[in-house]
């Protein structure tokens, strides 16, 4: 950036002082959507905001507009709608998965080598070479690749690959040196190292002899968190995400929020759920934090967690699994640990964010918040972190304690035939039920669990309305009764997004009083159809009256 002369700076400054704080903006001529305060949806057709990025007014068709404008913009008929909020990201795990090699898409040695080498060029300041992906078989290999081949292209740095099943790694020479792993070194127990006709490690480590490099990787350093940060912030903003729930937020993770805010890089508001009650005692101390750096960063409370996932049938069940009937899953903490380690959060006013997939976890949780409720008053906003699969006995739970029910619409469609294989038909009907827990008086939030689906609300919002995948299936939606409305929908990755976190007043609605954090969107999302939705593109990013993403530029610096 260029400094400014003094010249320039002593005018600027006369400037300041003839026009002192009301330094109002308008944009006009836009095709303005919000939630608004009774949770209805408001058009509006200008907006206007302060100096703080505080919006101070929306007008409507027809309206006058204010005195006191400074500057004005015209928004040239295009819709606006209030920054998305997604409820539920690992926003570290996004900026990492972006930046690490993928080999998933090659189909060859040669064009993975390809792919390698122009990675390790494209990245001279990696310390290691660190990518996953891969799969001999789909290349029509017919063996392992060979340390001897990643030599070739990467002979001055370690590289480290995943294959596409995680069972297995590739090293280059380098790699292997620097664990120390030679002709001599022994195959551990549960794994096996490839060797050539010498008995010369061959590169490849399957299961449990990955550790044995593995554990050489080096933890990244504070650059490398600091780059995977800055691009989470741009995967998020470019599908127009403003704010997140972080949910599981380490101590490590905290901080590198805390050096973006501190040097002005934090363009994302972040509504952290520590990942620990030692993270959570670290982090808060005695209670939430602040909202910091003028509302974009706050520890809210904690990540709980129940139960593991559906997939690897880790989700606990009241009743046995429908293609594995020896299990009923797998619980990660008695009834007892979640007991005191919600009221060790809830004593101190944190918040609990409880992850909980089957429909035992889930009556668990309820039960759980039925007790504590009683004896934690006020407005705690339970949440329960995906509510897949509740028994619909359970439903009506929802309905009790101002309990929020954190959902993420692409999960249905990503899971519902695994579901119904899973869990059997019969015990669905109160699977992904978003309309139900509405009707039961139950509150939502919606995200996408990113980097498990792609942070894209636009895609969460046509599976909302629609039930159904981005190729249209099944043809009606699946269980479709539990689908949205536009509006609901709407207001799950805004406004109710929002109050999950306590943010409301702060952000997600496009009212009085909140940050004009807003995007310029190509299509009414109100209007189009499922299929059209998923295909929005949004040209700009603002966040509280500030540019922060415009579609095919850089993004501008927050300039504080
Ligand atoms: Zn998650």
């Amino acid at each position: 950036m260029i400094r400014p002369s003094l010249a320039a700076l002593a005018m600027s400054c006369a400037a300041c002082f003839a026009a002192p704080a009301l330094a109002d903006t308008l944009v006009y001529d836009v095709d303005g959507i919000t939630i608004d305060e009774a949770g209805e949806v408001k058009r509006f057709t200008a907006l206007v905001y302060d100096d703080d990025g505080v919006i101070t007014q929306t007008l409507e068709r027809g309206e006058d507009r204010p005195e006191d404008i400074e500057f004005a913009m015209d928004g040239k008929g295009q819709i606006m709608l209030p920054g998305m909020i997604d409820a539920h990201v690992h926003v570290m795990d996004i900026g990492f998965a972006a930046l690490t090699l993928d080999l998933s898409d090659t189909d060859s040695l040669s064009e993975a080598l390809d792919k390698i080498a122009r990675f390790a060029a494209d990245n001279p300041g990696r310390p290691w070479i660190l990518g996953r992906g891969w799969n001999q078989e789909k290349w029509g290999l017919g063996r392992f690749p060979t340390a001897a081949e990643l030599d070739a292209i990467v002979p001055d740095r370690p590289v480290w690959l995943e294959r596409a099943d995680n069972h297995a790694h590739w090293a280059n020479s380098l790699a292997m040196q620097q664990a120390g792993i030679g002709a001599d070194t022994s195959d551990p127990e549960g794994g096996r190292i490839v060797r050539d006709a010498q008995g010369n490690p061959s590169g490849i480590f399957v299961d449990r002899a990955s550790a044995l490099v593995g554990e050489f990787v080096p933890a990244p350093r504070p650059e490398d968190r600091d780059a995977a940060f800055a691009m989470a912030q741009q995967r998020l903003l470019a599908n127009g995400v403003t704010a997140v729930a972080d949910m599981g937020t380490p101590l490590i993770d905290w901080m590198t929020f805390r050096r973006a805010g501190d040097e002005g890089r934090l363009r994302i508001r972040i509504m952290a759920y520590a990942s620990s009650p030692e993270a959570m005692e670290l982090i808060g101390g005695t209670g939430p934090t602040p909202w910091l750096y003028e509302d974009r960063l706050r520890l809210n409370g904690i990540k709980l967690f129940v139960d593991g996932a559906l997939g690897s049938r880790g989700a606990t069940l009241k009743e046995p699994y429908e293609d594995e009937p020896t299990t009923r899953g797998i619980p990660l903490i008695t009834q007892t640990q979640l007991r005191n380690r919600m009221s060790r959060a809830a004593l101190d006013g944190f918040q609990t964010a409880i992850h909980a997939i089957g429909d035992a976890a889930n009556a668990d949780v309820l039960d759980a918040i039925d007790e504590l409720a009683s004896a934690y008053e006020g407005d705690r906003r339970w949440r329960i972190e995906h509510a897949q699969i509740v028994d619909p006995a359970d439903l009506a739970r929802f309905g009790r304690h101002g309990t929020i029910a954190s959902m993420q619409p692409l999960h249905q469609t990503s899971d519902m035939f695994m579901a119904e294989a899973r869990v059997g038909e019969d015990r669905l009907g109160g699977a992904y039920a978003w309309r139900s827990i509405l009707e039961n008086g139950g509150r939502l939030a919606f995200g996408s669990d990113a980097p498990v689906e792609p942070a894209d609300p636009f895609a969460g919002i046509a599976v909302a309305i629609s039930r159904t995948d981005a190729e249209g299936r099944p043809f009606g939606g699946w269980r479709a009764r539990e689908a949205v409305s536009r509006e609901q929908a709407l207001a799950g990755f805004t406004a109710d997004a929002a109050y999950a976190g306590f943010a409301e007043g702060r952000f997600g609605r496009l009212i009085p009083g909140e940050r004009a954090d807003f995007l310029f969107v190509d299509r009414d999302p109100l209007l189009a159809a499922p299929s059209d939705i998923r295909e929005t593109r949004v040209r700009e990013v603002w966040l509280a009256g500030k540019r922060v993403f415009v579609r095919g530029q850089q993004a501008e610096p927050v300039a504080d």
